[in-house]
């Protein structure tokens, strides 16, 4: 049979965006990140600073996953080729030296990720494209390296369930590389949400915060109380849990430092984090971790308002 004439021409399938992956940071993102990336047929290095969060994020997929196989959502086979396709290593400079893309989860310092661009920029292929995981910086913060090649992929936790990836473009990244991204992401069997300009927080968390200032500024001024606000939100708008209870699963400590930061940045007081919520951070009463947060909890369950 003639080949067809227009075979060659067609674009390359999504499978073949970004062969050979590398995460580096090994923690709560890091290791889901690369394990959705294995199980897009990949092949996926992960480095970390520290040897034990190699082992744990080993152990902890081995058994998230092992549960899904059980579960009769994967099978064994497919697991066992995703893991024969998912490396580990401290050895940065190895694993950097072939890989088509660097997604990096390391700790959320600007300083670290900067100079971890930096460092790749000597280790990487020229052709690689190098992708952000952080949740607040923009990329442009990050991308003095590679300004062309540079871009934002935002997974939300946890990675491995979670469908949205927000692709977050610096006024320098090109244009191919945005094509990739987002075909990457689909690939991976993600939902890439596209911005048409970088902003600090992107969309889904400025939303989130949006409706969590708005829910601590209803309680404050004593409109409701903080049960009777999270009522609505999940009966009236659909929200499987209120802001507080979100707030209190995430750590009422996470929202007040990422306020906390923007304000120092910005100096706008509609930043500054809450009174309620400054007053339960210094109290230690930091949410579910801690036993009590907006709500009081016994033995891991709700027994009502604080
Ligand atoms: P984490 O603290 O769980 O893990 C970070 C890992 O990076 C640690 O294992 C640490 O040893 C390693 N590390 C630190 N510096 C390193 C370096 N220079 N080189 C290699 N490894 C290094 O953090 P996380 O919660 O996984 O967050 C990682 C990134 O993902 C952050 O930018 C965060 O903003 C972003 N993020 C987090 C969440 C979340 O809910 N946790 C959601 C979306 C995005």
């Amino acid at each position: 049979m003639a080949a067809d004439p227009g075979a060659a021409e067609s674009p390359p399938a999504d499978r073949d965006v970004f062969p050979s992956v590398l995460v580096i940071g090994a923690g709560t993102m890091g290791a889901q990140i690369a394990m959705v990336v294995a199980l897009s047929g990949r092949t996926v290095c992960v480095t970390d600073i520290a040897a034990d969060a190699l082992d744990r994020a080993r152990a902890e997929l081995d058994s998230r996953m092992r549960a899904r196989v059980d579960k009769g959502r994967l099978t064994q086979e497919q697991l066992d080729d995703a893991f024969a396709r998912l490396t580990t290593t401290t050895d940065l400079a190895a694993a950097a030296s072939d890989v088509d893309l660097v997604i990096e989860a390391v700790v959320e310092r600007l300083e670290a990720k900067r100079a971890l661009f930096a460092e790749l920029d000597s280790l990487c292929p020229t052709a690689t494209v190098f992708a952000s995981n952080s949740s607040s910086f923009m990329p442009s913060q990050m991308a003095d390296a590679r300004p062309d090649r540079f871009i934002n992929l935002h997974f939300f936790n946890p990675a491995l369930v979670m469908r949205c990836v927000e692709v977050i473009r610096a006024p320098s990244t090109a244009q191919q590389t945005v094509d990739a991204a987002v075909a990457f992401v689909r690939d991976i069997g993600k939902e890439p949400v596209l911005l048409d300009k970088e902003i600090p927080g992107f969309i889904a968390n400025r939303i989130l915060n949006a409706v969590r200032d708005e829910a601590v500024s209803l309680m404050e001024n004593g409109v409701a109380s903080v049960s009777q606000i999270d009522l609505a939100c999940r009966t009236a708008l659909g929200y499987p849990m209120g802001p507080f209870e979100l707030m209190d699963l995430t750590g009422i400590d996470i929202g007040y430092l990422i306020k906390k930061a923007r304000f120092e940045a910005t100096g706008d007081p509609a930043d500054a984090p809450a009174r309620s919520m400054s007053e339960l951070v210094a109290a230690g009463h930091l949410g579910r971790k801690t036993g009590r947060g907006w709500y009081m909890y016994e033995n891991g369950e709700k027994v009502g308002e604080a």
